[in-house]
């Protein structure tokens, strides 16, 4: 098939790089290669580097006008192809056309938003104690950054690293999920096409042990943004460390709590349930996959929830009459059913779903357990599939205990009618997020995003935090 198959090839200092070709293939229909691409080895990792390390200098002192013309050419071009790239991300990745729609929005936003931040004021000036000296903290870029990223937002992700990063006058080598390479390698045309120039973005295509370890281990890399697991998250940070005590930023996990308390609207509850839990096939880091509810409404919440996730159509992506579409990947499905297993082992009902869906592709029906446990692993793990599991409390203070006793702190949610409960929820609940009367999952651009605990460490992604990571504060006394 090489050849009249869709392809793409590594980025390294403007030019496109070939390697062995590895094929992509639609988690919805197995046996359909969605695009091939081209893998990358240590040897192109390191000219990435090298060549963003030469390119960084003359970036950095590109006038901002300059820099804000091309990430706003980006940007316009994610949103004018947005129907197309959609479709791409929806077979790559298996996320139904109406998310795949709205993360190609949110990008070419990201883009949009980013350009428009050079435009803010970059530093602060302060008032020195001592006479005739001038005080300002002024930013300078960190250099190169390594972005690594997950699967579940191919596009989303890296728009969310690459637009600050670029912004702030850095440059980037972006080395994305090996499940996510086509949306990855679209975003890398599209970035080579608006003008940036060679060796400021470079995208490196493979496995994270070959060419995200040249990242972490590199001495010419000053900084990491990695998303991912937590597994995967200790170890960069220790690589970073060992090598150059360079930056690191890491966003990992959840195990995120949804409180329902017996005053919640039951309707509002249960929507927010059943976004939060299943939309986006539970692959979301931001997913409720503990509902933790009070015991008078726990039946009534019960009842109306399995029969709304019973009532959820699993299928192909593309189909607008799908609620849910397929699994990532095969290992991901039988590791969400080996959940299952591990559950009912530990004492929890499945009252809805449970098994393997059994239309042709990696499907699995969205499952819930109840008399689940703060203690089960199906509780503790984080699954990162359709499974959500509820937990009986008797009042507030025990659901905030409960929400809290985690070992990840990404975003935990309400649904109560009591402004009390909802402040006190606020204050005491240990997430980087906090929603009330919302799905815990679904973020806006420009606010802080990142969690606390296992689930992050470094500053903020996202809106003006970004800049926390992506330059470097520098003192600046003048005396006069
Ligand atoms: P993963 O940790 O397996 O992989 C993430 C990235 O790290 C991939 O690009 C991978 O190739 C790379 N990698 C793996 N080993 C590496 C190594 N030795 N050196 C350098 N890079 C390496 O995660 P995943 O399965 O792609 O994504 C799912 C995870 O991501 C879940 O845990 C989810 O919660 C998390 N996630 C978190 C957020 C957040 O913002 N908190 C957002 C989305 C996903």
């Amino acid at each position: 098939m090489t050849g009249t198959m869709p392809h793409h090839l590594n980025l390294v200092d403007g030019e496109w790089v070939d390697g062995e070709r590895r094929a992509n293939h639609n988690p919805a229909r197995p046996g359909e290669v969605v695009s091939e691409y081209a893998l990358a080895d240590r040897n192109t990792a390191r000219a990435a580097i090298e060549a963003a390390r030469r390119a960084q200098p003359g970036w950095a002192r590109q006038p901002v006008a300059a820099r804000m013309e091309i990430l706003d050419r980006i940007g316009a071009t994610l949103l004018r192809r947005t129907e197309e790239l959609a479709v791409l991300l929806a077979r790559e990745e298996g996320k139904l056309l109406a998310e795949a729609r709205g993360e190609v929005v949110r990008a070419g936003q990201t883009f949009r938003y980013y350009a428009h931040q050079l435009l803010q004021p970059q530093g602060e000036v302060y008032s020195s104690t001592r006479p005739n000296v001038h005080a300002e903290v002024r930013r300078r870029p960190l250099g190169v950054v390594g972005i690594i990223t997950p699967w579940n937002y191919p596009l989303a992700i890296p728009a969310w690293k690459v637009a600050p990063a670029l912004a702030h006058g850095n440059t980037v080598v972006l080395k994305p999920a090996e499940l996510v390479t086509a949306s990855a390698g679209e975003l890398a045309r599209i970035v080579a096409e608006s003008g940036t120039p060679p060796g400021v973005f470079n995208l490196v295509m493979g496995a994270g042990r070959v060419v995200g370890e040249e990242l972490l281990t590199s001495t010419a890399v000053d900084g990491v943004s990695f998303t991912g697991g937590t597994g995967t998250g200790a170890h960069v940070a220790r690589q970073c460390i060992a090598h150059g005590n360079k930056r690191f930023q890491l966003e990992m996990g959840g195990k995120n709590p949804l409180v329902v308390l017996d005053d919640a609207d039951l309707e509002v509850a249960v929507r927010c349930a059943l976004d939060g839990s299943f939309f986006s096939t539970g692959q979301r880091c931001t997913a409720s996959s503990r509902l933790i509810v009070q015991a008078n409404i726990h039946d009534r919440f019960v009842a109306a929830l399995a029969t709304a996730v019973s009532a959820l159509r699993v299928g192909d992506p593309l189909d607008p009459r799908s609620d849910l579409g397929p699994v990532v990947s095969p290992e991901q499905l039988a590791q969400n059913l080996d959940y299952v297993r591990i559950g009912r082992d530990e004492g929890a009902t499945v009252v809805a779903g449970g098994e393997h869906h059994p239309d042709e592709g990696q499907f699995m029906r969205p499952t819930l357990f109840t008399d689940a446990r703060n203690t089960m692993r199906v509780a503790r793990e984080e699954i990162f599939g359709p499974v959500s599991c509820v937990i009986r409390v008797n009042d507030l203070d025990e659901a905030i205990d409960v929400a809290g006793d985690t070992d990840f702190g990404l975003s935990a949610g309400i649904v109560t009618t009591s402004l009390s409960a909802a402040e006190r929820f606020k204050r005491d609940a240990s997430a980087g997020i906090v929603t009330v009367n919302l799905p815990t999952a679904g973020t806006e651009l420009h606010l802080p995003f990142g969690g606390t605990g296992a689930s992050n460490h470094g500053p903020r992604e996202q809106g003006g935090y970004a800049r926390d990571f992506y330059s470097v504060p520098v003192t600046c006394y003048t005396g006069w």
